[in-house]
């Protein structure tokens, strides 16, 4: 592994918010800081990380409800989500109201990312998989080396993402987690936004939803 791979539960959801840093330079990322950002700081602290920007999987609550003030403490770059996710970033303050979650800002990312992009973190690539359906602007990062990937909302241990959602599409997540996600390999683990990890061979054999032997 090149990579150290830190989860921190953080908001009501209980959201994985992850950080992912490069075991030579010890440069990080942040993905999906939704909010207790004292936490994700103190986890950044104890690795001695140096973080360099925020990556966004998707821009729900939980997921982005502290990147405005992550972003503005470290002075860090927010790359991500799909542009298609705006519409979610500009509907922060009524997400937060809704779900009784602390006041959020806006913001707008220094950087859209793009099926196909690349991300640096210190001297590891991640891999950036536009995978829409649980939102439209939704995308995963791997990376082939650690055959480690972070998948937000589109697959979890044992389940998929919701599709009942403005804009959510359920057989756009299917096709999502089936013609991009499994075929990266069975042995690619994987962070998701709630939950255990898990593996998508694991997912393959046993997800009600994915699974081969369905249908
Ligand atoms: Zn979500
Ligand atoms: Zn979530």
């Amino acid at each position: 592994m090149s990579l150290v791979i830190a989860v921190v539960p953080v908001t009501a959801f209980a959201q994985n918010c992850t950080i992912v840093m490069c075991k030579k330079t010890l440069e990080a990322v942040i993905i999906d800081p939704g909010g207790d950002i004292n936490r994700i700081i103190e986890q950044l602290d104890s690795m001695g990380a140096k973080p360099t920007k925020i990556l966004l999987t998707h821009a729900h609550i939980d997921h982005a409800g502290g990147t405005a003030a992550l972003a503005k403490q470290l002075s860090l770059p927010i790359i991500g989500p799909h542009k298609d996710d705006d519409f979610w970033i500009q509907a922060l303050p009524q997400q937060s109201a809704m779900f009784g979650f602390p006041a959020v800002e806006k913001f707008t990312p220094t950087q859209w990312l793009n099926d196909g992009d690349k991300v640096q973190v210190g001297d590891v690539e991640l891999d950036v998989i536009h995978c829409p359906g649980h939102t439209p602007g939704h995308v995963v990062f791997y990376n082939k080396e650690n055959q480690f990937a972070q998948v937000g909302d589109v697959i979890f241990n044992g389940s998929i993402g919701r599709t009942d959602f403005p804009k959510g599409n359920h057989q756009q997540l299917l096709e999502s987690i089936r013609e991009k996600l499994f075929p990266l390999g069975d042995n690619v683990e994987f962070v998701c936004g709630h939950g255990p990890n898990s593996t998508f061979g694991n997912e393959r054999l046993h997800n009600p939803f994915v699974s081969d032997h369905r249908g």
